[in-house]
């Protein structure tokens, strides 16, 4: 089976999930978006309004910015995937309960396992703190870790800042973009190490 064929396959269950109450209070299931062979994989926080709304994430003032910041590096959505922590939109863009974190882990398991991305970008606290607990994300943007899991193996990681958190600040949005353009090096370095 293909990669594309399994995603879907992981993606009709993942819509039909009901293991945290989040799924009462939103649209729908929020999977993923983009290439099921890309090299780099995306992860945010959660669906906010616009992503409920369309059912595709980062689709909302944040994603516009990162779309941007992909152009930059000579990327666009379709050459990367895109998904986030938990996949339903907390009431209120509340942050996700650790309980709601821990629930949807699995779905984002798979969805690694399947793609076998080169690398993980990581934005924001909550996706760096899903794989890394003890980071900070005022420290440790900008820098690569490394980590093996019992179930996805040997994983690569970058952690940068949420664009949502950096599209209003000034000083946080130059670091993300400054961030963001290491991203072809960090990936060709990770490759090399693998
Ligand atoms: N913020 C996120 O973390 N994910 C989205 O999909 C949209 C905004």
């Amino acid at each position: 089976m293909s990669k594309k064929e399994k995603l879907d396959q992981l993606n009709a269950l993942m819509s039909c999930c009901n293991n945290c109450a989040l799924r009462k209070g939103c649209s729908q299931v929020v999977p993923g978006d983009g290439n099921p062979e890309a090299q780099i994989m995306f992860i945010g926080e959660a669906p906010g309004k616009k992503e409920d709304e369309m059912g595709i994430p980062f689709v909302g003032a944040a994603g516009k910015f990162l779309d941007e910041m992909l152009a930059t590096i000579n990327l666009k959505r379709e050459d990367v995937y895109i998904a986030n922590v938990v996949k339903c939109r907390p009431p209120e863009n509340r942050d996700p309960l650790p309980e709601e974190v821990a629930t949807c882990w699995p779905w984002l398991e798979k969805q690694i396992e399947i793609i076998d991305p080169k690398l993980i970008i990581t934005l924001g606290r909550h996706s760096l703190n899903r794989f890394y607990p003890q980071a900070k994300i005022s420290e440790d943007h900008g820098k690569v870790f490394h980590k093996t899991f019992p179930q996805m193996g040997s994983r690569f990681f970058y952690a940068l800042y949420h664009p949502a958190a950096a599209l209003y600040n000034g000083s946080m949005r130059e670091t993300l973009i400054a961030d963001f353009k290491k991203i072809p090096k960090v990936l060709e370095k990770t490759k090399a190490s693998d």
